[in-house]
């Protein structure tokens, strides 16, 4: 039985895994830390949060200080849904923020039986005149 945790992350109570809840991709035990398995991306703590002043004049320019503040964002490996965002710090090993008890979880879901199937919407159609000079939304 597949159970949301989060908007993108499922749990197979049956086969103890963590789940993409889009793509169905396993990242890894339930029992453990779900972001062992996903795809991450060290940012620039600067590309995230653009200087306010100028840092030729100013070594404080309110953008976090790469030395202290690292910016982790997680992908799922299967579809790269982004499924969490990390601050900490530089060299820290992923913060493990979902701990549950997959023993109680299984006996609590066990007398409810299993959730609906999940629907995503689709995205919204494009129609009209689009101000970009993509051409990827044509269909023939
Ligand atoms: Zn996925």
């Amino acid at each position: 039985m597949k159970i949301d945790i989060t908007e993108t992350l499922q749990i197979d109570l049956d086969a103890e895994q963590w789940l993409c809840s889009r793509c169905g991709h396993v990242h890894g035990p339930a029992r453990g830390n779900y972001k062992e398995g996903l795809l991450v991306h060290d940012r620039d703590p600067s590309e995230v949060h653009r200087p306010l002043l100028d840092t030729r004049r100013y070594d404080y320019s309110f953008t976090p200080d790469p030395k202290w503040c690292a910016i982790l964002e997680y992908y799922c490996a299967g579809c790269g849904v982004m499924v969490e965002v990390e601050y900490t710090v530089p060299g820290h090993p992923p913060c493990h923020d979902i701990e549950l008890d997959i023993d109680a979880l299984k006996a609590q879901w066990a007398e409810r039986g299993a959730p609906a199937p999940r629907e995503f919407a689709e995205p919204p159609a494009r129609t009209g005149h689009s101000h970009g000079h993509s051409h990827h939304d044509h269909k023939h």
